[in-house]
């Protein structure tokens, strides 16, 4: 990876967050923590773009002065058809999570899915290989997630939603990538189904916005502790409120828990990378990370 070449040194340089709302957002002071602690002249910045105002925030990302931008809700979808190429990864998963600009060419990228297996494996000391994982919720951060447990080699992978026919369309597109190989089912959320479906498995996502701060479900967790498996760990990817309620009923079920901070930082980590160049100083994020959570 080359480093950061900027072709006027006395241009300061910024990147984007596009989202609609971003106010909420915590990656603005992580990422900046981390171009300050590299004394790196850049600005990250959030934007608020309403999806009407897509397409002409995504033109601005084309200026000298833009490194790229993070996507994040509700533009991660929407998005694609804006861009000039796409990683496999991001194709395949259908989301962008981050955008590099090469001289006003823009990239498609998805580092969520990296993000989460790396903070499952380094901070939930989980190593997903051979072990029987449920998703719980079916919209974008789910499609990442299952991506990236069958690319860790999960022995199967089952997905529970309120709504079954998006878990059964999200099946179907990692069916595709589990080659047969990994069985991918969808089930129905009721309470024989996900009895039975939690008590086989090792490896609990929640993938749903149940428990998130500001959002309608505040303070709710999506399952009670009586129907979690002792033993198993339970990865809310929720990282607001940092303890969750689900995690709160995790603990009360015997169960471990690992929130959903430690993957934001890493997918952060992994969209600086490759902005910059350079490796992102991870404890400094980290940091930054968890004083910014109210
Ligand atoms: P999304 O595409 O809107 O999907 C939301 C999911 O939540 C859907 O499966 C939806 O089910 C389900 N859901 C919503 N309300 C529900 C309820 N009351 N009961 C049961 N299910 C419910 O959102 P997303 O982008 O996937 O994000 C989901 C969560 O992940 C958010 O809280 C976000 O903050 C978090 N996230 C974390 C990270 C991280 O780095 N840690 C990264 C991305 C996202 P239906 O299909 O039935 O509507």
């Amino acid at each position: 990876m080359g480093s950061l070449k900027l072709p006027d040194p006395t241009m300061s340089k910024q990147v984007a967050l596009l989202g609609y709302p971003v106010r909420h957002s915590i990656s603005p002071a992580f990422q900046q923590a981390a171009f300050d602690f590299l004394k790196l002249d850049v600005r990250y910045e959030p934007w608020e773009v309403e999806p009407a105002r897509l397409r002409e925030a995504v033109e601005r990302l084309r200026g000298l002065e833009m490194l790229g931008a993070n996507v994040t809700i509700p533009h991660k979808e929407t998005v694609l058809p804006l861009l000039d190429s796409l990683d496999p990864l991001a194709e395949r998963i259908g989301a962008v999570n981050t955008i590099v600009n090469h001289g006003g060419r823009l990239s498609g990228h998805n580092t969520d899915a990296e993000g989460m297996v790396t903070a499952l494996r380094r901070e939930g000391g989980f190593d997903p290989s051979g072990k029987a994982a449920l998703l719980l919720g079916a919209g974008g951060v789910a499609r990442a997630a299952g991506f990236a447990l069958l690319g860790a080699g999960v022995a199967s992978l089952g997905i529970l939603n309120r709504t079954l026919e998006r878990a059964e369309a999200l099946a179907v597109s990692l069916r595709e990538k589990a080659a047969g190989a990994i069985p991918v089912t969808a089930l129905p959320w009721q309470r024989d189904s996900l009895l039975q479906a939690l008590q086989a498995a090792d490896l609990l996502v929640n993938c749903t916005s149940v428990g998130m701060k500001h959002g309608p479900d505040q303070g709710r967790s999506p399952l009670p502790a009586r129907v979690l498996r002792p033993g198993s760990l339970v990865y809310d990817l929720v990282y607001n409120p940092a303890r969750t309620p689900l995690l709160e009923e995790a603990q009360r079920a015997g169960a471990r828990g690992l929130g959903g901070l430690p993957m934001l930082v890493y997918q952060g980590a992994a969209a600086f990378e490759l902005w910059t160049g350079e490796k992102a100083p991870l404890p400094v994020m980290m940091q930054a990370a968890r004083k910014a959570l109210p």
